[in-house]
């Protein structure tokens, strides 16, 4: 999709645009941007015909400038711009907290242009006597620098799944290849990937090796051989190649699957049963007697077979040895989603196109879940509207036969631990999802205290996002999950398990803790657009690797088993 390069050259127009202290024009470049950022389509589909106007935010100006992007791949107004400024001025806008206002006082004073020179500072304690800064300020910069560093290192796996299929695809499209499949991290649905590592089973090594080479999309050949190759894609992620023998598959499937533990731990049992496994096969002196499918190799070591997503060697080889391990989630089984924004709020598509791709999907509900008032930057909701919109639920419910649409809301917790509804409101409702949203940095015991009051109010079914982590841009909050699990638990409250890639909150630990606590969860995509829908996968997946069950994830009851998990729903 070209929509990330894009939504990314006008958001830094606006920065710079900003820097240069200019009015208006930021915002509207920034509104263009976040638009074509939840818009949930290739906006070479709206080029194409001719539409980009279409855009909410996006005008005659814009318009052509993303025909230019479209067409050249570039877009000379940005060149102009990056040069009136310090050449690496617009790298310190990267990070989070340092709006453009800040950077230029950052280069002004300190003459700070490049991120080098400002982990520099920030080691030498120069930016809190700024005006404008102070230590805490100082702390967070700091942070969020580090957190940038290491986000660049690996890619999400929101970004790098669907590269990755993609490539499979057209992969799996060449007569000569047998078997194709992506191993490795991305196989284990690991929430940043390092690179991606591809097996493929042919007899004409060769020629798959040269298309994957030549592939348009391969930005460098790191290696190339008759067994193995390396290409850099145009988006950074590296890619391997491998080509192993039929008899081998399993084999090498289950050491490049790793994680490198488990694979150690899957050795060393072997070895202990008088076995040698490799990548090439499990072997009784020369003999190989397993290796074509990973099911038979860890059937001769005497243990269930684990799913990727739990092969990180912590406690499923032991599990899986005692005939212990539950079968997970399965990724089709989802039902529905309880976490949707519309049009009402910051959602880009309407209720109706959410439902009826929910619909489309197979689904028998969505919960459209928009922002509550107080959540001012994503249009939140005050009553009247709020009441307006149930009503069209309520009209729009009458068109479905089997499908629902669920009436919830997205309710802030206040920084008083109120909710931003009353409850005569909220009893309107049938789910009440609850999250944070402000003040994101409240010490541990009062931001445990506030989301416990919160979720002590009868009304709210399910905390959404729990941690508010912001992978690149926000850490955790500080609470104590272990006392926010215990009051669940009490309350009846399901934590969410965030479907956004940018999220993915809950993460895996902490699922597996939760459950220690018998609780059940609600996968949630925070879809913006009824596209997004699609990105329930990346909540199961993370769902499985915190060891979930279908019984243990609330939406994949049917619409006539939800009475028995939502007290509004009967
Ligand atoms: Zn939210
Ligand atoms: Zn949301």
């Amino acid at each position: 999709m070209k929509n990330l390069e894009i939504e990314e050259i006008l958001y830094e127009i606006a920065d710079i645009l900003e820097i240069q202290g200019v009015e208006f024009k930021p915002g509207t470049y920034r509104k263009a941007a976040r638009n074509i950022e939840t818009l949930g389509e290739d906006i070479r589909e709206f080029y194409k015909k001719g539409k980009l106007k279409d855009i909410p935010g996006v005008g005659e100006h814009i318009a052509k400038k993303i025909d230019e992007i479209i067409e050249t791949g570039k877009l000379d107004y940005l060149e102009k711009l990056r040069k009136e400024i310090p050449r690496h001025l617009s790298e310190l806008l990267q990070i989070q907290s340092l709006g453009p206002k800040k950077a230029k006082i950052l280069y002004d004073k300190l003459k700070i242009d490049s991120l080098a020179k400002l982990e520099k500072a920030l080691e030498q304690h120069k930016i809190q006597s700024l005006e404008g800064f102070g230590e805490k300020s100082e702390q967070d910069i700091l942070e969020r620098l580090k957190l940038m560093k290491k986000g660049q290192e690996r890619m999400l796996l929101g970004l790098a799944l669907p590269i990755a299929k993609e490539l499979k695809s057209k992969l799996e499209k060449l007569k000569q290849a047998k078997k194709i499949v992506i191993a490795g991290s991305l196989r284990r649905k690991k929430e940043t990937i390092g690179d991606v590592d591809i097996l493929a089973v042919s007899a004409h090594a060769d020629e798959i090796m040269d298309y994957f080479t030549s592939m348009d999309d391969v930005s460098k050949v790191l290696a190339k051989g008759p067994t193995k190759s390396s290409v850099l894609l145009n988006s950074n992620l590296q890619v391997d190649l491998r080509i192993v023998k039929e008899d081998e598959f399993g084999a090498a499937l289950q050491y490049f699957t790793g994680n490198k533990d488990h694979s150690i731990k899957t050795r060393l049992l072997a070895n202990k049963l008088g076995y040698k496994l490799s990548e090439y096969g499990l072997f009784k002196g020369k003999k190989r007697i397993a290796g074509k499918t990973e099911q038979e190799i860890y059937k001769k070591l005497k243990m269930q077979c684990p799913e990727p997503e739990i092969r990180e060697n912590t406690g499923e080889i032991e599990a899986a040895l005692e005939n212990k391990l539950q079968k997970l989630i399965p990724y089709n089984s989802i039902k529905g989603d309880f976490h949707t924004h519309s049009n009402y709020s910051d959602g880009s598509s309407t209720m109706k196109e959410i439902s009826d791709a929910a619909l489309n999907i197979g689904y028998e509900y969505i919960c459209i879940a928009d922002h509550s008032k107080s959540s001012r930057i994503a249009h939140g909701l005050d009553e009247t509207k709020l009441l307006k919109k149930l009503d069209e639920i309520k009209e729009l419910n009458k068109s479905y036969k089997k499908f629902k649409i669920l009436k919830g809301a997205e309710v802030d917790i206040l920084k008083n631990g109120e909710l931003d509804y009353s409850d005569d409101i909220l009893k309107k409702l049938d789910i009440v999802l609850a999250s944070v949203h402000s003040s994101f940095k409240m010490p541990e015991k009062e931001m445990t205290e506030r989301i416990s009051a919160a979720l002590s109010n009868k009304q709210v079914d399910i905390l959404a996002h729990p941690t508010s982590r912001m992978f690149g841009q926000r850490p955790e909050i500080n609470i104590d999950l272990e006392k926010i699990f215990e009051v669940c638990k009490k309350n009846k409250i399901y934590p969410e398990i965030n479907s956004t890639y940018t999220r993915m909150d809950l993460k895996d630990t902490n699922i597996r803790k939760a459950l220690e606590h018998g609780l059940k969860f609600c996968i949630g995509t925070d879809a913006h657009n009824a596209n997004q829908l699609e990105n329930i996968e990346i909540g199961v997946s993370q769902a499985r690797r915190g060891w979930c069950g279908k019984k243990d994830i609330v939406n994949t009851s049917s619409l006539k088993e939800l009475g028995k998990f939502f007290r509004k729903i009967s």
